[in-house]
């Protein structure tokens, strides 16, 4: 088997699963009791804690663990909702959100929600106005559009304020990476929070959350080798105080996570993300040349030896382990079942979306037209991939594409 979707999730570091093992076996304690077993898994989870942070330019209490990138995610937009009690005079300070068109689901069905309801008790409140920004044919936001669409600044929603902006570090379909720098800036000078979805971009790039200035950040675990069910929300401490994080803990309890979100820690869990934390730091450098060294030899050798196929996101300004290729006269549902055939995992693009069966809504934002959606293929790479397996990738898409093509009902439109 040839493992190619390391974006939908990755195998779990054998040094990941050897660090988490003692939770459950020996140190099951519950970090919140007062005994030996109780302090050994507290300590862990402040260990941990340091190694999430470190990975990120983050300070140990800047991260809130959560249950992976869209509980993350979710956090932060209901955090910046419309609410009666965040105006001073008690009146309702109308927000308005700022996001992108190529987010994935776990921005944009929130989001969605936001604007259909104010809060849970419903009834004449106003809701929460919603901006999605397009991109361009590079799936890429521009930072304009930004400044533009910030009400404060002479926009198109009277009476509300903008009070967060979201736009993704990487895309997760076709790889793009935003200006991150360039959009935090803008926020800054409007007073702004900015959060990025960083759940495709941890350990892909170089992040130091200081030097790009954002406020908040999504983290998943199980995309950079740990566990599953588990992540990190970034908070930058300045923003741990104020209206905004009075809004934050919407799952009360026992007070865990500094009181943000209670429940009994998942410990062994945690243990394991703050050790691939650890491992994605250590050998960045390392696999973001491996992952290039990858991505080179298989996009020379498809626009070589396959015709009619297409490079999709930013050729530059992307995250290496992504490769999107769009195989004309091909659907790219096809291309996986006989990919899979041969033992390769691949995939169309957002895992997530599958459950939706709705044509990429990233892929249409960047304009493509329904045959370039549906002959697409994600292709991702982890740590674990090696030329040979590309090597042999080639050699079966070549053949499956072929195969493909030959029964196409475009075949006489591109001379198959
Ligand atoms: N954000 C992006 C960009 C993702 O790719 C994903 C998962 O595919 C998520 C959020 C959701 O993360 P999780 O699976 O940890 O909830």
């Amino acid at each position: 088997m040839i493992y190619l979707d390391n974006a939908a999730s990755t195998a779990v570091h054998p040094e990941v699963v050897k660090e988490m093992i003692p939770y459950f076996d020996t140190q099951y304690g519950n970090p919140s009791s007062i005994h030996q077993f109780g302090r050994k898994a507290k300590n862990a989870i402040e260990e941990a804690r340091k190694q999430v942070a470190a990975l990120i330019g983050a300070e140990p209490d800047e991260i809130l663990f959560t249950s992976g990138g869209t509980e993350s995610n979710n956090t932060i937009l209901y955090a910046h909702r419309t609410r009666p009690t965040l105006h001073p005079q008690g009146e309702v300070q109308k927000n308005h959100i700022i996001t992108s068109s190529i987010e994935h689901d776990a921005i944009l069905q929130p989001c969605k929600k936001l604007t259909i309801t104010a809060n849970n008790r419903g009834g004449g409140m106003p809701t929460t106005k919603i901006t999605q920004l397009p991109v361009d044919e590079h799936g890429m936001v521009n930072p304009d559009d930004i400044t533009n669409f910030i009400t404060n600044t002479g926009g198109q929603y009277h009476g509300y304020n903008t009070v967060l902006v979201s736009i993704m570090f990487a895309n997760n379909e076709v790889g793009t990476i935003q200006p991150i720098k360039k959009i935090s800036e803008i926020c800054k000078e409007n007073n702004i929070a900015f959060h990025t979805d960083a759940v495709q971009a941890v350990g892909k790039v170089s992040i130091n959350v200081k030097e790009l200035g954002v406020d908040f950040l999504s983290i998943s675990s199980h995309k950079i080798n740990g566990p599953k069910g588990v992540g990190a929300l970034f908070i930058r401490k300045d923003r741990m105080v104020g209206q905004f994080f009075n809004e934050l803990p919407y799952i009360r309890g026992g007070g865990q996570e500094n009181g943000l979100r209670s429940g009994t820690e998942n410990v062994a869990s945690i243990v394991g993300f703050g050790k691939a934390c650890e491992i994605a730091k250590e050998r960045l450098s390392e696999n973001i040349s491996h992952f290039k060294k990858l991505h080179s030899s298989m996009l020379s050798r498809v626009v070589k030896e396959i015709s009619h196929v297409k490079l999709n996101g930013h050729p530059e300004k992307r995250i290496f382990n992504n490769i999107h290729l769009t195989f004309m006269g091909v659907n790219g549902e096809d291309l996986i079942i006989k990919l899979d055939e041969h033992g390769i995992a691949a995939s169309t693009g957002s895992a997530c979306s599958i459950h939706t069966q709705k044509a990429s809504h990233v892929l249409k934002a960047m304009g493509f037209n329904h045959e370039q959606i549906t002959g697409s293929l994600r292709m991702s790479f982890g740590y674990l991939n090696t030329l040979d397996e590309v090597d042999q990738t080639i050699d079966v898409l070549k053949k499956v594409v072929s195969e493909l093509r030959s029964v196409s009902p475009y075949k006489t439109k591109y001379n198959f």
